[in-house]
């Protein structure tokens, strides 16, 4: 990612810098926040505008308004938490354009921050719109952008935004997000181990046929192995699997052979009589698995196998849970993988989807070497797409002609 310009490669000091950040927090019933991880993850940035001296304009989204002034997806909430994480008044606009966000900009002082309400109270951010985005952009001098975890969307905010602003930046949050992919993914060093669980394999194909070019071993759990097991001939009784995958499935085991990579399946589950947290259940062999019944977790011969296949690994990425680790019940191989990758000697990277879910509830966040913040972000730069939010920072700063400046 040579052609991206960062926040301390351009002069910011006494500037309006207008950063896209990804305060999409999760929210309890009452509207408290649950976890501000992602809050926290913007924090090295942020500090640095403010020790040099800029005037900030923080721009995120919450859920999906769907272009509604919903009032419980007000950012408000996070203004007062992030306020209280850098011990410093954050200035709340119940507007992200218009004559009030422009006011309030204008009259706050440099080393001031300011939080604009929802982008995604206008239909215009999610339809990419030029119009929005321009005006997003008459906000400031430099545009900046650290929302990795919404980097592999087309918004007004990433993408629009980034034609009318003459320079662009991306901030310390992208740049570790970068970072680690690259150390992981492009110059891994070997062997290299990739997990891969979660439900479907219908929405992590791509991430399998990039992984089958790069891997030294593939270890697939969670109901996508339940695929792969019935693509191999066992029967898997009512477990979840997808029956137009199994072609695929058994192309990719075809693939996973020829290219020499060592492919590792669950041998025992824990096999549930329904679909309940209070489910009848029992731990079996994959050859036996009882008519009626359903795979939910990976078994601990299971756990032991995928520990073992792990043990020498340098390099590991995981993305997706063993089993549904939501019902106590089948949490326990995923807590178990968790705890085997939190102690090997190896670059740990975990994310997309629920995976940080089970790492938090694990207890083992802490011990990884790197846990994404973007899900969906993470996921496609697994599968080897590009990010159109790092494209538009790539594309403004070459029009600009930032990168010969430096
Ligand atoms: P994904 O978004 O594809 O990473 O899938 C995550 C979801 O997969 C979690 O909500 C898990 O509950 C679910 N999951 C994992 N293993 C199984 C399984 N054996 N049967 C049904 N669902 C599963």
């Amino acid at each position: 990612m040579e052609n991206i310009v960062y926040i301390d490669e351009i002069d910011i000091k006494n500037k309006t810098l207008l950063i896209r950040v990804d305060f999409n927090v999760p929210l309890d019933q009452n509207g408290n926040i649950t976890d501000d991880t992602r809050i926290r993850a913007v924090l090295p940035t942020v500090n640095y505008c403010l020790d040099e001296n800029a005037k900030i304009v923080l721009i995120s989204h919450m859920g999906r308004p769907k272009g509604n002034k919903v009032p419980e997806l007000s950012l408000i909430v996070v203004a007062k938490r992030l306020s209280r994480l850098l011990d410093k008044d954050v200035k709340f606009v119940n507007d992200c354009i218009g004559e009030l966000a422009e006011n309030t900009v204008k009259s706050a002082s440099y080393g001031d921050i300011i939080l604009l309400e929802n982008l995604r109270f206008y239909s215009e951010e999610t339809n990419n719109d030029e119009e929005f985005g321009k005006k997003l952009a008459s906000l400031c001098d430099i545009y900046v952008n650290d929302a990795f975890a919404t980097a592999h969307r087309s918004h007004a905010s990433n993408v629009s935004v980034t034609k009318f602003v003459k320079t662009c930046a991306a901030g310390f949050l992208i740049r570790k997000e970068l970072n680690y992919f690259t150390r992981a993914i492009e110059s891994p060093m070997k062997p290299f181990v990739a997990i891969v669980g979660g439900a479907k394999v219908s929405g992590k194909i791509e991430v399998l046929s990039n992984f089958a070019d790069k891997v030294d071993k593939l270890i697939i759990g969670g109901a996508m192995s339940n695929t792969f097991l019935k693509a191999m001939g066992y029967d898997v009784g009512s477990s979840l699997v997808e029956d137009d995958m199994i072609e695929y499935a058994k192309k990719t085991l075809e693939k996973i052979k020829e290219k020499n990579i060592k492919l590792y399946l669950p041998v025992d589950v824990v096999v549930a009589d329904r679909f309940t947290p209070d489910a009848e259940t029992k731990v079996t062999t994959v050859q036996e698995i009882p008519k009626g019944w359903m795979a939910l977790d990976i078994g601990p011969a299971t756990v032991t196998l995928f520990t073992e296949a792990i043990q020498n690994a340098k390099t590991i990425v995981w993305n997706g849970p063993m089993g549904v680790f939501e019902f106590d019940a089948f949490s326990r191989g995923t807590f178990a993988l968790v705890s085997s990758v939190a102690n090997a000697y190896a670059l740990t990277i975990v994310g997309g989807g629920d995976t940080d879910v089970a790492l938090h509830r694990a207890g083992e966040f802490a011990k990884m070497s790197y846990v994404s913040t973007g899900g969906g972000a993470f996921l496609e730069l697994l599968e080897g797409k590009k990010l159109p939010g790092i494209e538009a920072l790539i594309n403004c700063s070459k029009k600009n002609n930032l990168k010969k400046l430096l």
